[in-house]
Order: C-alpha cells, then structure tokens, then sequence
C-alpha cells in the first residue's frame, strides 16, 4: 500500500504516523494508500522552507523566473499521461479528461511565463516640475493554497505558477482525497530548475489549513472547494490580517431560449451536466427551457441519451463517465435524488442502484446519470450543490422568469444562454448575476489571460484567480515620487505639497 509523503524543501518527507487517512481507488473500491494529515507544527516547517527561500528567488530576474517555468511547462507536457493517470486513479475521472483538466492547467502557466511583462509598472514623466512617478508590483513573501478533490491538478495551477512568477515563496495543501499529482507536479517544478523550498505541499485536513490560517509567516490564502469551509478561511485568514480569496460551490444554470438550436443544447446539456460525473464546480446542474414547447423537446433529447451514457473505469477508452470520488459521496448523490422524487420532481432517468458488473469493479463507487423534469425553486434538489451527475429541469415560461431564477440563487458561479438572439444574449450577459457568462458555451471557465471566479456565495473576497486578477492578488503596488537635486528649492515649507 502506498505512504503517501509530504514535499518540502526539494524533498519527500514522510509524515507522522499518528495523524492519517486512507486513499481511494473509486473505480475499484478498495484503500490505494494512506496520507499522512500535517499538524501544526509540520505546516509550520513548510512555511519554513518557503520563507528561507524567498529572499533569493523574489530577487531573481522576472526573466530568469520565467525561464524556469518555460521548462517546467514541458515537463508537464512530458509528464502528460503520466500525470492524467495519477489524476484518474485516485479522483475516478476519465483519461481523457483528466489530459483535459492538465491542459487547462498548462495554459495557466504559458500566463505565468510572461511575468516580467505582467509585471511591468506604469510611468508618468512629470507629475510635477521636475518630479516624475513610477508604480511597481512586488512579491507579498510566503502564500498559501488550498486545493479541492475534484481538480488535483488544474487547481494548484490556477494559484502557484502565477504567485511564483510574481516572486512569492508557496505552500501547497491539497485535498487529501487525491494527493498524488500534486506532489508529482511539485518535482516537476524542482527539475525545471525551481530552487528548493519555493514550492512545498503538505497533506492535511482541517488542522493543517488552520495553521496555515493562523501562522504568522503567511500572507494570503487562496481556497477553493466548498462554500461552508470557503467562508471559514476567508472570515479566520481575513480576522489573521491575510489577503484572501475564497472561491467556494455552485449551482449553474443553462436557460435554452425558444430560438436556441435544440440538439445542439441537448450534446452540450450532455458533456456540462455528466462529464467528470458532475464533479466540477462548473457543471451545469439546471437546465432552464424557457416554454413548455421547449422543455419537452428538450427532455425528448436527452432522456435517450442520459439512459444510454457510458459509465465505467476512468481508464476504459470506451467511458463517458467514472465514479464518483468516495462511498460517502456515492452515498449523499443517492439521498439527493430520493429527496427529489419525496419533493414531488419528476425522475425521468434514476441512476441509482446502478450495477457495475465487471470484474474488479464491482466495489467501485458507481452511479448512472439521473434527469429530474418539473424541479421548482422550493426544492432541496434545486438550492443545494449536489455535486453529481444528476441534472435538474426547471421549467419558465418566459425570458424574465429565467433571469430571475438565475438571479434568486444564492450562488453565482457561472452561467450560460443558449440562442440566436443577439438582443437576449446580450440583455443575459449584462444582467445575470454570476462571474462567468457563456452565450451558447455551457461551461465558461475563462482562458488563462482572463480570470476565474463567481460571485455571491461562489467566491469571497475581492479577486478572481489567475489572470490579471491573479498578479493583483499575489503583489503588493507601490508608487515611488522622485525629483534630484538640481529641481529642488531650498526652505522649508509647511503647507500641503501641492504641484504650484
Ligand atoms: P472541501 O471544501 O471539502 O475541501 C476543500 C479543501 O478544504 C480541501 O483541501 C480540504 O482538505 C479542506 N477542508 C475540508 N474541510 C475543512 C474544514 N472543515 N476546515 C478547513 N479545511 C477543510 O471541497 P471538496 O469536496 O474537496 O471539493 C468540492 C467542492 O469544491 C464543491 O463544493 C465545488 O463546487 C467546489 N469547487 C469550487 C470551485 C470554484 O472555482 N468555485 C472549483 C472546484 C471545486
């Protein structure tokens, strides 16, 4: 079985037996490993390691920084199958997927890469006779990032690849369901040329983010996962005096207008609603026709197409969908749906009691995709993240009902409109509530020269990730004033500096 290690200073580190927990392979069942969960104080020798690096690496070149992660971008690329395989073992998601899930993380560091262009000040000649002005961005010292289960990979990437290009030191803690990549994506960094102790990842739960939280040494926590532990880091790193950005749950709706093209909402309903078993905080879980005429067309397209989803190991080339990541969840997915059917929804298509009759697999934690038709605001169903593949129908009868259906949520992560109108398309974009918009694109997770984040319950704090938003969050501005000698009067004078 393997012992899973922490990665601190350049090196492998095995934790503290007495503090752990098991590691699953969801598409088999069974224990993978066990993860040692830091305390207090093996968080503090991470941060340790991070501050004992900073010095140096904040004043490397941009440049020179940026080198290291040209490099460190081809190992990953490199490392590709390798990395989508770990991915896959431990989170139950497909090969190709977790490839999907690496791209995306990639493109994050080609962001990166340009750092010393993304860290170019501002200059005014002259502010006053003789005074010029310039700003510049610097480095905040050691930042921290704590990562969900449900992208090992692209998530971390989402934080440190920018924090570090900024000249900031890193301590990673991922989710402990899936701790593998992370680690390995670490050494990658140590072998681009990345100096020991610049990036450290320690496994942990709940005493390890609350140290991080609570250590003097840090500076600002990036989060995501769910809401409820979002608004805890973000209300205990905020009371610490950290720079915090929270990115938390979800509930996205897709509104299919009656001018939308309907097979094709129906193939994108498909991949946003079911692909990584609706494990993504991107996924659509409502779909949203507006008119009778079009819910039942709708609901037409895909009740054969939910019935005959493929669910299987992630790595059967032949899956559309794994398992979920643990029994637990498998378990909570299921109570959803039954409060479904008890809240009077209509189940057209029960993924429950789904059996996986292959050999090896039949432990796995396996669901079939579900469709609920006639799902109304009241509903548990409805108001909660379910974070599974089950997808929920919410008949409206016009544009404005959508619209204030999206806008009634108390999430707000994404959104999308699926149509021809360029008036309705554009009415949705203005006025949804929500961070990312997609106008017939289901799932509007920005490019990396974009930033990503939701609004509402969906994030605290006040920067998106990545992106510019990204350096924001990971520098401090400061704006130097400077005239010499020769424009100087001499006297002293009281008054407020004013540019008479
Ligand atoms: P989670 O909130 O359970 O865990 C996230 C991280 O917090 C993990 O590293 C975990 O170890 C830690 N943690 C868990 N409980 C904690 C506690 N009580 N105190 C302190 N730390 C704690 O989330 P998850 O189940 O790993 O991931 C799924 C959730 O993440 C979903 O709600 C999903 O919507 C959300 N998510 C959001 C985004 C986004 O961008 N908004 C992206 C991916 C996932």
């Amino acid at each position: 079985m393997t012992q899973f290690q922490h990665y601190i200073g350049g090196k492998r580190i095995p934790g503290t037996v007495e503090r752990s927990t098991d590691v699953f392979d969801p598409a088999v069942g069974t224990v993978a490993g066990r993860v040692p969960l830091a305390s207090a104080e093996e968080v503090g020798r991470a941060v340790n390691a991070a501050r004992t690096a900073f010095p140096q690496w904040s004043s490397m070149t941009p440049l020179h920084r940026a080198r290291m992660l040209y490099r460190f971008k081809s190992l990953l690329e490199e490392h590709a199958s390798e990395l989508a395989s770990l991915i896959s073992r431990e989170h139950g998601k497909t090969h190709g997927d977790a490839l999907g899930e690496l791209e995306r993380g990639i493109e994050v560091v080609e962001f990166a890469c340009g750092g010393p262009h993304l860290l170019k000040g501002e200059v005014t000649d002259s502010v006053g006779t003789n005074v010029d002005s310039h700003s510049l961005r610097q480095p905040l010292g050691v930042v921290a990032g704590i990562t969900p289960f449900n992208f090992p990979v692209m998530v971390p990437l989402w934080m440190f690849p920018v924090a570090i290009a900024c000249g900031n030191t890193f301590v990673l803690k991922p989710s402990e369901r899936a701790p593998s990549a992370p680690v390995r994506v670490a050494e990658l960094l140590s072998e681009a040329g990345v100096p020991d102790g610049v990036l450290n990842v320690v496994h942990g739960d709940k005493v390890a983010v609350d140290a991080l939280l609570g250590h003097e040494l840090v500076q600002a926590v990036s989060f995501v996962g769910s809401t409820r532990v979002a608004r805890h880091v973000y209300t205990t790193g905020a009371a610490n005096g950290k720079r915090v950005q929270a990115l938390g749950s979800a509930k996205n709706h897709m509104v299919i207008m009656p001018d939308a093209d309907l097979d094709k909402a129906a193939d994108a309903l498909m991949g946003a609603a079911f692909g990584s078993a609706g494990e993504r905080c991107m996924a659509i879980s409502v779909a949203v026709p507006v008119t009778d005429t079009v819910a039942d067309e709708l609901v037409a397209r895909l009740k054969a197409r939910v019935q005959t989803l493929r669910v299987g190991p992630g790595n059967d080339e032949e899956t559309e969908m794994g398992p979920l990541v643990s029994r637990e969840h498998l378990e909570k997915v299921t109570g959803y749906i039954d409060s479904g059917v008890s809240e009077g929804a209509d189940l057209v298509v029960d993924g429950r009691n789904f059996v996986m009759d292959r050999e090896g697999h039949r432990e796995g934690f396996f669901i079939a995709a579900s469709l609920f038709d006639r799902v109304t605001n009241d509903m548990r169903i409805y108001n909660e993240e379910i974070f599974g593949p089950v997808l929920s129908i919410v008949r409206v009868p016009d544009y404005r009902s959508a619209v204030d259906l999206v806008n009634g949520h108390e999430y707000g992560n994404g959104a999308a409109i699926f149509t021809r109108d360029g008036d309705s398309a554009r009415s949705f974009a203005s006025e949804i509530q929500a961070g990312m918009v997609g106008v017939n694109v289901p799932i509007p997770v920005p490019m990396a020269f974009h930033s990503f984040g939701g609004w509402k319950n969906s994030l605290f704090g006040d920067h998106h990730m990545y992106g510019p938003e990204g350096v924001r969050f990971y520098t401090r501005l400061k704006t130097i004033t400077s005239r010499w000698p020769g424009g100087m009067k001499s006297g002293a004078d009281f008054a407020m500096p004013t540019m008479k």
